[in-house]
């Protein structure tokens, strides 16, 4: 945990100085389906919900996803079930597939996005 905090917030303090840590961007000088995630979620803190889609649309949908989770779990708990751990269970694979083609879709329009050069 602590290890994870203390590379958001290196990456962060690179991002202030405008210092890209990207391999695939570094190497191929293409951005990658991550590339202004970290800028599109400073902006989603800031409450500039066009301009994060602008830099990556990825964190607004995992902040909706995230949200989505807890309130399902918070559902879950209080009505004792367990329908979040059956729903997951059941569609794993289909889950897996739509993240592997959101990512590719990102991926695409990232390639054309001028503020990720
Ligand atoms: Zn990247």
């Amino acid at each position: 945990m602590i290890l994870a905090l203390s590379i958001v917030l290196l990456i962060l303090i690179l991002n202030l100085f405008n210092i890209r840590i990207c391999f695939i961007y570094n190497l191929f000088h293409i951005p990658c389906p991550g590339c202004g995630c970290t800028r599109a979620f400073i902006e989603l803190l800031k409450g500039n919900i066009n301009k994060s889609i602008e830099y990556n649309p990825l964190p607004l949908l995992l902040a909706i996803i995230c949200v989505i989770i807890v309130l399902w779990n918070i559902i879950d708990y209080i009505r004792k079930e367990q329908t979040f751990k059956l729903f997951v269970k059941k569609y794993q694979k289909i889950i897996i597939l739509l993240s592997i083609i959101l990512t590719i879709i990102v991926w695409v329009i990232n390639l054309r996005n001028p503020l990720l050069y």
